[in-house]
């Protein structure tokens, strides 16, 4: 058995030792990337259905590399699973304080919504450390949207209780993002006191085709909006969608009928066009 188990692993062995030499190239260059803050943010507009209004904008993370400028589905879950998300989210939350004092500055007085991942929200000091930042920059919590997954609430639920109730006692409003993905669950949205839900775009992308998707949709925007929840439709890519959600009352809408993310200074339009690429 040893000698049969002993060719076998001669056999995978390269491709095993390739694979963990890829994951710590990866991990290396990404911690590099932390110490030099290689991190920008993009920005998209979440917009009124009804006038087409930015009402906010919703905070992309992108890795900036000499010549590449990497998608977060390149590196945020695997930044997740080697435990460096928490150090690349300090940096977004940072970007993020910064451009809303810019705006206001500005006299544009937006509101912005920043991803945050089940560690950083579970993390124990993430709420100070939050208000801290926010301080720094001279920003009201108000002007934030924190989204969350509903993951995040039904495995974590009484940690995540706590930490949403000082985040929501310190003015942040709170999202819950990808709502339709997977294992949806409507007794979160109404044990937990959130303020929005972001209708997932594999909810919206069948509206065009599919009867029984819309009376799904259009049913979930009537019970949230019973909930007093405000309602933003995800990948919004065609007029019909959009008449179909305004139709149906959702309030808000994200995606490329709207406009895509875009860096918010001319310094990053260049790393933008590279990125429609
Ligand atoms: P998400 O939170 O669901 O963000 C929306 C994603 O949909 C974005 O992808 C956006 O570019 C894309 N999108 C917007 N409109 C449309 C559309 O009309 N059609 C289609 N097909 N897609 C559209 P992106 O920027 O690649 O981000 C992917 C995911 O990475 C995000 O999904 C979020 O889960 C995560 N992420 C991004 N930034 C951060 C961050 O700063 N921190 C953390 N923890 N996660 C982040
Ligand atoms: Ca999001
Ligand atoms: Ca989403
Ligand atoms: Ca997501």
């Amino acid at each position: 058995a040893k000698a049969a188990g002993g060719s076998r692993l001669r056999f995978f062995e390269p491709a095993i030792a390739q694979k963990a030499q890829a994951r710590l190239n990866l991990r290396n260059k990404l911690k590099r990337a932390i110490a030099r803050r290689e991190f920008v943010l993009h920005f998209q507009p979440i917009v009124a259905m009804a006038t087409g209004a930015h009402v906010h904008y919703e905070a992309l993370v992108r890795w900036n590399r000499p010549k590449a400028l990497v998608q977060p589905a390149q590196f945020i879950e695997f930044a997740e699973n080697e435990g460096l998300i928490n150090h690349i989210g300090r940096q977004v939350f940072d970007m993020a304080f910064a451009q809303l004092r810019d705006w206001a500055g500005e006299g544009v007085p937006a509101t912005m919504a920043v991803n945050v991942s089940r560690s950083q929200f579970l993390e124990e000091d993430f709420v100070e450390d939050l208000l801290a930042r926010a301080t720094r920059h001279g920003v009201a919590p108000s002007r934030m949207v924190l989204e969350i997954t509903e993951s995040l609430l039904i495995t974590d639920s009484a940690a995540a209780k706590v930490v949403l109730a000082r985040l929501i006692a310190s003015g942040f409003r709170i999202a819950v993002d990808d709502f339709g993905v997977g294992y949806s669950s409507l007794s979160v949205l109404v044990e937990y006191p959130v303020q929005i839900v972001k209708l997932d775009k594999s909810l919206i992308r069948p509206l065009e085709c599919d009867p029984r998707a819309r009376a799904m949709v259009s049913g979930f925007i009537a019970l949230f909006q019973s909930l007093g929840l405000e309602v933003v439709a995800e990948g919004v890519e065609t007029a019909v969608q959009h008449e179909f959600l305004a139709a149906a009352g959702c309030n808000l809408g994200q995606g490329w009928l709207y406009g895509k993310p875009m860096p918010a200074t001319p310094a990053l339009a260049a790393a933008s066009a590279m990125e429609s690429r």
